[in-house]
């Protein structure tokens, strides 16, 4: 046996189990070594049946037997029941509603119980305790050692307890021997990691809970150093190429900031001076601006667009380098293309955009202070000539057809909606790469930032235009409804436009339980009309209408979005479709329906619609969730100062098994839990760092070098 020997040739696998392995994705043998236990249980804290008082709640081992389903006492109430010795005594198992569990559970099992105990005619049972199966080899009695047992991954047609059998089959032969270490030796010494043998066997079968700990860190140090060696060396081959070099100073940039009809921040000129500074340079730039919604990215964006748009080719008279800027939604691009035509109006410059549903371009030739229609040959003709400076658009922009003549700086907004695989794809792959700025809002937590962005360079927009008010979130209860809408009344009334945003698009179907609950964009939009603001103007947005008006037929995205902010529309009932970057300054007021339905970064980025300007703004969070981790999800949201702190709230409150946001980046659960490290991350980075710095090639690391070529394979496919 091998760690690449197919794990069907080292077992006799059913089909079942082989094709449930599969879904784990576990097909080697150093796969199923590397699917590591959720959590562990433990044998210390067990008691003997014979010592059991009733009212106590007790953990106890032993096996079940007499499983069988009937119907309990008076009301019929299907139910299970069984027993369960441990050597010292039976005690008698009852569960409620709960008939399957005697299905599920073999007869003979041994298994954990925990649970109150309870009484009935002087007889002691458990009634709807916790139980699970655990790997026999765990189940001592008391006076044996105790050691943690390993609890998997539920899922059907593998138990934890074969894999942990089949695991152990591993161990004894001489497979562990042969694996060798991806992580340098000296790495592993500094920070006291174990060995890769060591820690695998400290991982699936630990003694104690301080070797399965040393272990967790490990992999968990060993997932985050792989991220960040791959980021690193992105970083290095990226900062090898060419770019324009852009030769302008503050004060160019100065000239077009002054006409701002505000005053910029101090964290947006500080972010200017970083992107001045590395356009100076004759290799790109890679940034990342991260601000808090509402702190003005676009500004800045504006302004590296502007350097970059009154800079000549190199050794060229006329035109200019050109711009790309790249927004995740249609509404989005839209609403860039307007406002760049705001800012750049003055200058003689073409401005285009590009989308799934068709090209403009301003000026227009007829009407020179508008946009107009124009095809997409035409577009790629004039973007390939250069006459078009600036070109905004969804990711239609980094189609094959999409040529540049002198493309010198894209813009990412919303990166976090792009994968890295985008990202590089707009880096493009010609002499001159160019200069790239992406901009993010999303709140994630330092150690997220480090790892996951660990290839750009930081400039950070803390700080808010001055004269912005914090934002009121209200948490409200069905009870409290009423009230919330007579105080939007007043604001509507005082001329703000509002936001609800429903967590459906149609009417649930009625035979579908859990939908029934979610409100749905147009029934809600329908009620709202007729009962609560009958004396306004109500719309509706959602992703499945069509991005651009079609001649007379159903409202588009466009539309909508257009008679919004022209104020002709007071209330606009949404999906989270508005959740990024859509900018209406007169709307101050949100409605958040169903509110346990979304994550707290989302949450945040939702009620950032409203503070876009310097009205007072409100967010009603609408709930009918009264659980307690809701309740404390929600009143983080209340509470939190910034973006921020409400991400760390989020990595936190989530336990590890439920880190669903993990997923997202392509970070596993035990990777999770090093994200809540700031040490471990800085460790891994600074070590992946230094090995970049002194071998890119990893000539010296071929190991290293293996392993990463599959972590990329990875990452290229998400
Ligand atoms: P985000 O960072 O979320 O992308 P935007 O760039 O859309 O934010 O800016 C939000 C709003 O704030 C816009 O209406 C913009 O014009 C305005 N704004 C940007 N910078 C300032 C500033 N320094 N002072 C006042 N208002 C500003
Ligand atoms: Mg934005």
């Amino acid at each position: 046996m091998h760690g690449e020997t197919l794990l069907v040739e080292a077992f006799r696998i059913l089909p079942a189990q082989a094709s449930a392995l599969r879904r784990l994705g576990i097909v080697t043998v150093k796969n199923l070594l590397y699917h590591f236990p959720t959590r562990y249980g433990d044998t210390a804290e067990i008691a003997n049946v014979k010592d059991l008082k009733k009212g106590e709640t007790a953990v106890i081992f032993g096996i079940v037997s007499g499983l069988k389903t009937s119907k309990a006492f008076r009301k019929r109430i299907p139910m299970a029941e069984g027993f369960v010795d441990d050597g010292t005594s039976k005690i008698k198992i009852i569960w409620f509603h709960q008939a399957y569990l005697a299905k599920m559970i073999p007869e003979g099992s041994k298994v954990r119980v925990e649970g109150k105990v309870s009484e009935r005619k002087g007889v002691l049972y458990f009634s709807n305790p916790k139980i699970e199966v655990i790997p026999d080899l765990f189940s001592k009695t008391k006076t044996e050692e105790h050691s943690p047992y390993p609890v998997y991954p539920e899922t059907r047609g593998v138990s934890s307890n074969w894999i942990y059998h089949k695991v152990k089959d591993i161990f004894s032969s001489k497979v562990l021997d042969e694996l060798i270490d991806p992580i340098p030796e000296n790495i592993l010494k500094n920070y006291h990691l174990p060995r890769l043998g060591t820690a695998l066997i400290y991982i699936h079968t630990p003694k104690k809970m301080e070797h399965a700990e040393a272990a967790r860190k490990r992999f968990a140090f060993e997932e985050i150093f792989f991220i960040q060696l791959e980021r690193q060396r992105l970083r290095a081959e990226f900062k090898e190429r060419n770019a324009f070099a852009i030769d302008k100073t503050v004060s160019d940039a100065d000239k077009f900031i002054e006409r701002f009809p505000f005053k910029a921040t101090e964290a947006q000129k500080k972010s200017i001076s970083h992107i001045l500074n590395d356009f100076s340079r004759p290799h790109p730039m890679a940034r990342l601006l991260e601000g808090d919604v509402g702190s003005g990215k676009t500004a800045v964006a504006a302004t590296a667009v502007y350097v970059v748009t009154t800079s000549r080719p190199k050794g060229q008279d006329f035109g200019t380098l050109q711009s790309a800027y790249m927004a995740p939604t249609e509404i989005l691009a839209q609403q860039h293309f307007e406002s760049f035509i705001k800012y750049f109006s003055h200058l003689p410059i073409n401005i285009a955009l590009i989308t799934g549903s068709g090209c403009k371009k301003f000026p227009s030739k007829l009407n020179p202070s508008g946009a107009t229609d124009i095809s997409r040959s035409q577009l790629l003709k004039w973007v390939a000539s250069g006459e078009i400076a600036v070109l905004i658009g969804t990711h239609a922009l980094i189609q094959k057809s999409v040529k540049f003549k002198h493309l010198a700086l894209v813009i990412v907004d919303e990166q976090h909606r792009f994968g890295t695989a985008q990202r590089q794809k707009l880096a493009g792959k010609g002499d001159i790469t160019p200069h790239l700025l992406s901009m993010t809002a999303t709140p994630i937590p330092r150690t997220l930032a480090l790892t996951l962005y660990g290839d750009l360079d930081l400039s950070l927009i803390d700080e808010m235009p001055a004269g912005r008010k914090k934002i009121i979130t209200e948490i409200v209860l069905p009870t409290k409804r009423k009230d919330a809408y007579e105080k939007i009344r007043e604001e509507l009334k005082a001329g703000r436009q509002l936001y609800v945003i429903c967590p459906r698009i149609d009417e649930p179907d009625p035979t579908k339980e859990l939908a029934v609950q979610a409100k749905s964009v147009k029934e809600e939009a329908k009620r709202l009309k007729k009962e609560i603001f009958p004396e306004y103007e109500i719309g509706i947005l959602h992703s499945k209408m069509p991005a651009r008006q079609s001649g007379g037929g159903k409202p588009s995205k466009e539309k909508v979005m257009k008679d919004f902010a022209d104020g002709k529309i007071d209330i606009l009932v949404a999906t989270s479709v508005v959740e990024v970057g859509v900018n209406v300054e007169n709307a101050s007021l949100i409605i958040i329906e169903g509110a346990e339905r979304f994550g707290l970064a989302q949450l945040h980025q939702l009620r950032g619609r409203v503070i876009r300007s310097n009205h007072q703004a409100y967010c009603f969070v609408f709930t009918e969730s009264q659980g307690e981790k809701t309740k404390d999800r929600l009143h983080a949201l209340v509470t939190a100062k910034n973006g921020f702190e409400l991400a760390e709230f989020d990595l936190k409150q989530r336990g590890a098994g439920e880190l669903v946001g993990g997923k997202q980046w392509g970070i596993s659960d035990l990777g999770m839990e090093a994200i809540k490290n700031i040490k471990m991350v800085e460790a891994a980075r600074l070590e992946a760092t230094r090995i970049v710095g002194e071998d890119p090639e990893l000539k010296k690391f071929p190991l290293l070098k293996e392993r990463l070529e599959s972590v990329e394979k990875k990452i290229h496919f998400e």
